[in-house]
């Protein structure tokens, strides 16, 4: 589980795009309130992914994942290796596209640099997906992939699928079925344990080199019941409040930016060879 190939055109390997340009178009842009239409079932993968992810991230498995990955000391790899594994991972997770995640992983860092966004936030969109790498260290996708949320308190109603938590024992826990749980107001999210998966890894994999907004772009980018619903401020403190208009800032286009339209690896890689020289080391513990 975790590792699929599907049936489509593979990233092409040996020659820039027709066009020259290193985008190859083949479908038509899609309407901004198109996306994340989970109702639509477009993919029935999806339901399923939250299926399991919702009755399995209990908060005894958080901390067992936490315990099993981190501090990270899995492998050692550089971000192209990393970027090449994740060629063979379509998320199970995601309505919005089909494609492997090399190509999401472009597309988002390009429609970054297009729009003249620091280098820095350039480069967490090429990397901020390559935490699901745990999908190759044999980890199934509903505990890599999908929305996340606090685990120890209630599950709040914005997060997607909420009554699939049914499933969950930690509904049912007298202290983590509580609206703290086993938290106190304003704590701060640092304090919190969401869901376990590819953000909070990458995030701890990247951690020493990387700008503080970085980091925390990458730990909540999933984190939608929060930086997209409103929800949990009642967890957040103010350096949450400051911080998490980066993750705002970065959504667009790590949601937006997934179209039909394919990168060519090829042509984009000496910028990206440039960029994650100037800001990550040649290779990194995970
Ligand atoms: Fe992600
Ligand atoms: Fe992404």
């Amino acid at each position: 589980m975790g590792r699929r190939r599907r049936n489509h055109p593979q990233v092409p390997a040996t020659q820039p795009s027709r066009s020259g340009t290193p985008f190859v178009t083949t479908a038509p842009a899609k309407r901004r309130d198109a996306f994340r239409d989970y109702a639509a079932e477009a993919r029935p993968s999806v339901k399923e992914l939250y299926r399991l992810n919702h009755a399995g991230q209990t908060l005894d498995f958080v901390r067992a994942k936490k315990a099993q990955y981190l501090p990270p000391r899995t492998c050692r790899m550089s971000v192209w290796e990393a970027l090449d594994a994740l060629s063979q991972i379509v998320d199970d997770s995601d309505p919005d596209t089909d494609l492997p995640q090399l190509e999401h992983a472009l597309q988002t860092a390009e429609a970054l640099r297009r729009d003249g966004q620091p280098r820095w936030l350039i480069l967490t969109g090429l990397i901020h997906d390559l935490g699901k790498v745990l999908c190759l260290f044999g980890e199934p996708q509903w505990a890599v992939v999908g929305d996340t949320f606090p685990v120890g308190c209630a599950f709040s109603d914005a997060i997607v699928f909420p009554e699939l938590f049914a499933a969950n024992p930690d509904a049912q826990h007298p202290t983590y079925r509580t609206r703290l749980g086993i938290y106190h107001e304003g704590c701060g999210l640092d304090q919190v344990h969401l869901s376990w998966g590819h953000d909070e890894y990458l995030a701890q994999v990247v951690q020493p080199y990387l700008p503080a907004e970085a980091i925390y772009v990458i730990r909540y980018h999933s984190f939608y019941a929060a930086h997209r619903a409103g929800a949990y401020t009642w967890l957040m403190n103010d350096r949450d409040r400051a911080f998490m208009k980066w993750v705002r800032r970065f959504n667009p286009y790590d949601l937006y930016s997934k179209s039909a339209a394919r990168p060519d690896p090829i042509a984009l890689r000496p910028f990206y060879d440039a960029l994650i020289a100037e800001l990550l080391p040649p290779v990194l513990q995970w």
